[in-house]
């Protein structure tokens, strides 16, 4: 066997070789996969936007209105009026929460953090240290990596080392960073805190909101809303490909740190902006989610949380519930092995639930993410927790297909 095969064949004895399914029909909770009709709990597309017919029409007259290429990064010729648009409409979307805010788009969340802690430690690359989390989300590991400034890393959530750590450190540039809501544990980062310890020590804070955004809040404006803060400096960074349901992301900060940025960022200028299709369309999702419709989803969702909560509450397994109050429900399952088997159980009875492993989450605590949706039904988060109970059944039980 050559080198590349013996790896492989050494990824599927360990259950960590990853394949892809395909999708037929729009991102929905029932979509057609592999030609199979399936329940689908493993999508971000919270409020149920990405197959939204007004989002979708509106992708349809941007493409109309500005072709379906930008052509150019956005400092050569590729920055369009639809982006432009959108920039202003997002920065003032979040102008009660971030202070003289304004809001730079980019093609995907990846880039945007990216961007983001490289050009803050480009402010002073030999005096910057980074304080991360230690769940944070690759992209944010990866841009730390990048910026190859010193970086201490704080058991999740625990703001007293963070302190600590802040507190002895010589770094002039101190950055924190931290998701907003943990994308494989569902819970939500104790803002309130977070950012007492930041302005005790002046280090800048970097939210990643990415699960909150459009979620959290009453109006949708993520976790400085969900946490009432206002006119903050916070850093904060929201995607707009998952309960926004189109793509790409945006930083949403002071004027003056958004042109720096664009001054500084690689993963900003040197790549070609994102089709303005998806910006214009996304000036139609913004809407949704600022409306009372977009409360009334909010609203679903929470009571579909509510629901799956208190079912899985009911089924005796040994499985671990992480307490998440949001649409991210992991059922820590503990082995690859078992995951995997969960999974495909699980897809027997037509439900399609992703199974996360190792390096996404730590060696040991194999999940099963279950996500909600607003486009979920009651009856659907029935069906998805009476299979959850057959497969426990089946487990306590010791028969394993
Ligand atoms: N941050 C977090 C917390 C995420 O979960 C993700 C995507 N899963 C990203 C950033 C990256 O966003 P995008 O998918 O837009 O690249």
């Amino acid at each position: 066997m050559g080198e590349i095969a013996q790896k492989l064949h050494a990824l599927k004895e360990a259950g960590l070789y990853r394949t892809r399914k395909e999708t037929q029909t729009p991102c929905a909770p029932s979509v057609v996969v592999n030609a199979r009709r399936m329940l689908a709990f493993n999508s971000n597309d919270y409020l149920g936007l990405a197959a939204d017919p007004r989002v979708v029409e509106a992708f349809k007259e941007g493409a109309s209105l500005y072709g379906a290429g930008s052509g150019a990064s956005h400092m050569i010729s590729g920055h369009s009026l639809a982006h432009a648009k959108l920039e202003e409409q997002l920065a003032t979307f979040m102008s009660a929460q971030i202070e003289s805010a304004r809001a730079l788009y980019f093609c995907t969340g990846y880039m945007a953090n990216l961007a983001v802690v490289t050009s803050l430690v480009e402010l002073d690359r030999s005096h910057s240290e980074i304080f991360s989390e230690a769940v944070n989300h690759a992209s944010i590991i990866d841009a730390v990596r990048l910026s190859r400034a010193k970086c201490s890393v704080y058991p999740h959530c625990d703001y007293e080392r963070l302190g600590e750590l802040l507190r002895t450190s010589n770094a002039k540039n101190k950055i924190v960073i931290s998701d907003g809501v943990f994308s494989m544990d569902g819970d939500i980062a104790p803002l309130k805190e977070l950012l007492r310890v930041c302005s005790e020590t002046g280090a800048w804070l970097i939210i990643d909101d990415a699960h909150g955004f459009g979620v959290l809040g009453k109006r949708g404006r993520g976790i400085l809303e969900h946490f009432n803060v206002e006119h903050s400096s916070v850093i904060y960074m929201g995607t707009l490909g998952k309960a926004a349901g189109v793509g790409g992301a945006f930083i949403c900060a002071n004027e003056q740190l958004i042109d720096w940025i664009i001054q500084k960022a690689r993963s900003y200028i040197y790549t070609t902006a994102a089709p303005p299709a998806t910006a214009h369309a996304l000036l139609t999702s913004l809407e949704l989610i600022g409306s009372a419709e977009g409360a009334l989803k909010r609203a679903h969702l929470t009571q579909l949380t509510t629901q799956f909560k208190k079912g899985m509450r009911s089924i005796k397994g040994q499985w671990n519930l992480l307490g998440s109050e949001t649409p991210i429900q992991p059922v820590v399952i503990g082995s690859n092995e078992d995951v995997m088997r969960a999974s495909l159980e699980l897809d027997a009875l037509g439900l399609w639930v992703t199974a996360i492993r190792a390096p996404t989450v730590p060696v040991g605590s194999a999940r099963l993410r279950i996500t909600l949706s607003a486009t979920h039904t009651e009856q659907d988060v029935d069906q998805l927790i009476a299979g959850l109970r057959q497969i426990a059944e089946l487990e306590t039980s010791g028969v394993k297909p």
